[in-house]
C-alpha cells in the first residue's frame, strides 16, 4: 500500500503569508524564517502585525479565498489521488489553509491551529507537535504504508528523508544544493513520473 505525502505552500498553493502580504499591500508580512530565524518571534511579529492593521480572522480568510492553487496543481492532485494516497502535511494554520482546501477538492490536510478570540482576532496559535511531518511519515509507515514524499523547503527534508522516497518540488537552489540526496523537479508531470518509478518497483 502507497501513501504519498505532499508539502502544500509552495507545492500546490501559494505561500500564504507572503501572498496576503502582496493583496493587502501589509509589506512587513513578506518576513519569513529568513529573516526572523526564530520561528516563534516571526509569529507573534505577523501577529501582532494582524492586529496592528486590525483584520479579523474572516478579513483574512476572505483574502486567502481569493488565492489560487498554483497552476496545474489541481489536475495533478485530483489524477495523484486515484492511484495513491494522498495526505497533505504543512506548517500552516487550519484557518488560514481551509479557504484553499476548497479549490483542491478537500484532501486530508494534518497542519496546526490558530487560536482565535469572541471578537474574532487570532490571539495565538498552537503547533500540533514538533517535526509533525517526520512523525507523521514514521507514523504512517507503522501502518505498513510505502510513503512517498515531496516538499519545497527545509522543513520538508526530515519528511523526505523518513519516507521510502522523497523529492524536492519546486525548490529553491539553495535547498536542492544541500540536499542533493533528494531527486528535484519543476513541474508536475515530472514528479508524478518520479512517484510512479519508485512505486513500481
Ligand atoms: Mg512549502
Amino acid at each position: 500500500m502507497d501513501l504519498v505525502c505532499l508539502d502544500l505552500e509552495g507545492v500546490l498553493i501559494p505561500e500564504i503569508w507572503i501572498a496576503f502580504a502582496e493583496k493587502t499591500g501589509i509589506d512587513a508580512l513578506r518576513a519569513t524564517t529568513r529573516d526572523i530565524p526564530n520561528y516563534d518571534d516571526l509569529m507573534r511579529q505577523r501577529l501582532d502585525l494582524l492586529d496592528h492593521h486590525g483584520l479579523t480572522l474572516s478579513e483574512i480568510q476572505r483574502v486567502i479565498e481569493g488565492l489560487e492553487p498554483l497552476a496545474g496543481a489541481q489536475n495533478f492532485l485530483t489524477s495523484l489521488r486515484e492511484s495513491y494516497q494522498v495526505v497533505i502535511l504543512s506548517d500552516t494554520f487550519y484557518e488560514f489553509a481551509l479557504p484553499m482546501m476548497r479549490q483542491l477538492d478537500w484532501p486530508t490536510l494534518l497542519c496546526h491551529r490558530l487560536t482565535v478570540n469572541t471578537e474574532d482576532r487570532i490571539t495565538d496559535y498552537v503547533l500540533r507537535q514538533a517535526d509533525p511531518k517526520r512523525h507523521a511519515v514514521e507514523a504512517f509507515r507503522n501502518l505498513n504504508y510505502r510513503i512517498f514524499a515531496a516538499g519545497d523547503s527545509y522543513n520538508d527534508t526530515t519528511m523526505l528523508a523518513a519516507a521510502d522516497a522523497g523529492f524536492l518540488f519546486k525548490a529553491p537552489l539553495n535547498v536542492t544544493r544541500e540536499f542533493p540526496q533528494f531527486k528535484s523537479t519543476d513541474d508536475y508531470d515530472t514528479l508524478r513520473a518520479l512517484i510512479d518509478e519508485v512505486a513500481a518497483h
